[in-house]
C-alpha cells in the first residue's frame, strides 16, 4: 500500500504540561539576548549545566524535556509556526552529533582562554558572562531557524548539552545512581496497545514508543528520549504512563486482559466497500488465516493501514455473517485523518492485509439484566450496529428484557444504518429506537441531543447503559442518568470520536 499524501505524519500539540514548560523560555531569551546588554546574565548558563548534568545522572534527558529554557521555547514559540516536517537521519547521526560536540567544546574552550588573560580585573565575570550569553544566543538563533524550517526539537537531536546529558547518564546507570529515579515511558501491557502510532505522531523526537517497548519490563529504554510525557498525554489507549523499573513490574501485573486475551493476527482479504455516505464506508474483511474470527458484539479489531511502519487503526465490529469467517467494520473519514484517507484513498476490493482481533472489554453487553439502553452520537453507533444485529437479529444471546436505542446526529446524512434499525425496531417488540439531530435541514426529525431524549425516559434503576460517542455527549448522559438513580457500575462508556 502506499504513503499518504493527502495528511502530514507528524502532529502538532500542546506539549506543556507544566508552568515551567510553559513560561522556561523567558529565561532564553533574557540570558541570550538581555545578556548582550547585560553580560553578568550569561553567569546564570553554568548554574544551569551543573543542574542539567546533574538531574541526567539520575534520570538521563528528563531536563531536556521538563525544564530547558531552549526547550520552552522550542515547544512554545517555534512549535506552532515550524514546518513540522521529518528530521533527517543524518542529523541523528554519531557523526554529526560527536563533530557539534567536539566543535562546542574546542569553541567554549578557545573563548575560556581568552576571557582566562582577564583573571582578577574587573573585566572578568563581565567577559565570562557574555561568552555564555552569546553561546545561548547562538542556540536560540541556530535552534530556532532549524525549529522553523524542519521540526521544532530538530536541534535537541545533537545539541551537546543533550549529548553530555546522555554521557552523565550512562554513568549514572554504571553506577547505579539512576536504578531507582529513571522513569521512562512505560505501556501497561503490549496487547493492549492499538499500534496506531500516535505516540510516534507527536513524539518531538520523532521517536517511536510503540515499536520499541523491552520484552522485560515493557519501557521504552532509548536514551534519547526527553521524558516530555506528549505520548503519555496522547495515547487514545491511555495506557502509557511514566515509571520506574520496579513500578513497571507491578502495572503489568495489576493490568487487566480482559477483552483482549483472545486477539490474533489474522490475514484477511477485502471483500466487499460499500458506500453508506459520502464520508462514510463499510469495508467487509473475508477471513483467509485463521478462518474465522469470533467475537461478541461491541468489540473492534485493528486494522494494518501501513504495512511498512506497522500502523494500524482501530474499527469497532459492526457486523459480521453467521459463522464469523467474514466480518464488517465502518469508517468515517476525517479530513485530515492519516489512517482514513489511506483507507479510502489505497483500500480496494480483492486487496490483502493484515487485521488484529477482536479486542475491547468496555461496549461488551451483558445480557443478563432485563433494560438495556444504548446512547450513540455520530460514528459512535457503531458498536450497536453489531449488538442490535447479535440481540435482535439473529437472537444469539439469552437477552429476555428490553433495549432502547438512543442515536444523535448533526444532519440527516449522518444517520448511518438508521433504516437498519428501524426496521428491527419495526420487527420487534422488544427493542425501541429513538433518534434526534442537532441541525435538522428538513421538519421529518426531532430537533435536539441525545441528552434531551434521555430526560423524557424512565430507565429502572437496574437497567445497564451503554455509551460511545463524544465526551461531551457522555458526560451529560451519565450525569443525566446518575440523577434517575442509575449507579455508575451499570453505566459502560468508549469514545472515539
Ligand atoms: C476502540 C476504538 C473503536 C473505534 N471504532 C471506530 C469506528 O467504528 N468507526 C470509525 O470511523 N472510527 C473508529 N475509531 C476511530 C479510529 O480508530 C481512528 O481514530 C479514526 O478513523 C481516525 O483515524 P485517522 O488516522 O484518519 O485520524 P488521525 O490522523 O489519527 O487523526 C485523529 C485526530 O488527531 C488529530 N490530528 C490529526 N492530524 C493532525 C495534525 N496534523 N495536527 C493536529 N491534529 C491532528 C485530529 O484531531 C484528528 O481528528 C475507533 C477508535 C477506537 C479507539
Ligand atoms: S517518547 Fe514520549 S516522553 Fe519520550 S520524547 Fe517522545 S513523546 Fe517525549
Ligand atoms: S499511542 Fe497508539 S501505538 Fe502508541 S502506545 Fe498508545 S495505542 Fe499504542
Amino acid at each position: 500500500m502506499q504513503s499518504s499524501e493527502q495528511a502530514t505524519f507528524y502532529i502538532k500539540t500542546r506539549r506543556s504540561f507544566t508552568p515551567v514548560r510553559t513560561y522556561a523560555w523567558i529565561l532564553t531569551v533574557l540570558i541570550g539576548i538581555g545578556g548582550q546588554f547585560v553580560p553578568h546574565l550569561g553567569l546564570l548558563v553554568p548554574i544551569i549545566m551543573v543542574a542539567l548534568m546533574g538531574t541526567s545522572l539520575f534520570k538521563g534527558k528528563y531536563w531536556c524535556g521538563n525544564f530547558c529554557p531552549h526547550g520552552s521555547f522550542f515547544d512554545n514559540l517555534i512549535g506552532p509556526a515550524s514546518r513540522h516536517t521529518k528530521i533527517p537521519a543524518f542529523l541523528r547521526s554519531k557523526p554529526v552529533i560527536a563533530a557539534v560536540l567536539i566543535f562546542f567544546m574546542f569553541n567554549l574552550g578557545r573563548r575560556f582562554i581568552d576571557v582566562y588573560a582577564t583573571l582578577g580585573t574587573g573585566e572578568f565575570l563581565e567577559r565570562l558572562g557574555l561568552v555564555f550569553a552569546t553561546t545561548y544566543l547562538m542556540v536560540l538563533l541556530v535552534g530556532g531557524l532549524l525549529g522553523l524550517v524542519i521540526n521544532e526539537r530538530t536541534w535537541c537531536q545533537f545539541c551537546p548539552m543533550g549529548t553530555i546529558q546522555i554521557l552523565f547518564y550512562k554513568l549514572g546507570k554504571a553506577v547505579g545512581l539512576a536504578k531507582n529515579s529513571d522513569e521512562k515511558v512505560t505501556v501497561s501491557h503490549p496487547d493492549l496497545c492499538h499500534s496506531c502510532g500516535k505516540c510516534a505522531r507527536v513524539c518531538p523526537m520523532q521517536l517511536s514508543p510503540y515499536l520499541q517497548f523491552s520484552e522485560d519490563h515493557q519501557q521504552f529504554d532509548d536514551e534519547t528520549c526527553i521524558r516530555c510525557n506528549t505520548c503519555v498525554h496522547n495515547c487514545p489507549a491511555g495506557i502509557l504512563q511514566m515509571a520506574k523499573p520496579q513500578e513497571a513490574e507491578e502495572i503489568k501485573e495489576r493490568v487487566s486482559l480482559e477483552g483482549f486475551d483472545r486477539a490474533h493476527y489474522y490475514r484477511a482479504r477485502i471483500k466487499e466497500i460499500t458506500s453508506l455516505k459520502d464520508d462514510v464506508r463499510q469495508f467487509g474483511f473475508e477471513m483467509l488465516e485463521p478462518a474465522r474470527m469470533p467475537y461478541e458484539p461491541g468489540q473492534f479489531v485493528l486494522v494494518e493501514v501501513e504495512s511498512e511502519i506497522k500502523m494500524y487503526r482501530a474499527y469497532t465490529i459492526s457486523g459480521s455473517n453467521e459463522d464469523n469467517s467474514e466480518i464488517r467494520i465502518t469508517v468515517k473519514k476525517l479530513p485530515d485523518g492519516y489512517g482514513t484517507n489511506l483507507i479510502f484513498n489505497n483500500f480496494r476490493e480483492g486487496d490483502t492485509l493484515n487485521l488484529k482481533g477482536p479486542m475491547g472489554n468496555e461496549l461488551r453487553v451483558d445480557p443478563s439484566g432485563s433494560e438495556l439502553l444504548f446512547i450513540a452520537n455520530g460514528i459512535g453507533i457503531t458498536p450497536f450496529v453489531s449488538t442490535v444485529q447479535s440481540f435482535f437479529e439473529r437472537n444469539e444471546y439469552p437477552f429476555e428484557g428490553k433495549a432502547t436505542l438512543l442515536y444523535g446526529a448533526r444532519y440527516e446524512e449522518g444517520l448511518v444504518y438508521d433504516d437498519y434499525f428501524e426496521k428491527v425496531a419495526e420487527n420487534s417488540e422488544d427493542f425501541n429506537y429513538y433518534k434526534i439531530l442537532s441541525r435538522p435541514r428538513t421538519g421529518r426529525y426531532a430537533k435536539g441531543y441525545v441528552t434531551d431524549i434521555l430526560k423524557d425516559l424512565k430507565p429502572s434503576p437496574g437497567t445497564r447503559v451503554y455509551i460511545c460517542g463524544t465526551a461531551v455527549m457522555a458526560s451529560g448522559a451519565a450525569e443525566i442518568l446518575t440523577a434517575k438513580g442509575i449507579p455508575a457500575e451499570n453505566i459502560y462508556y468508549e469514545s472515539f470520536i
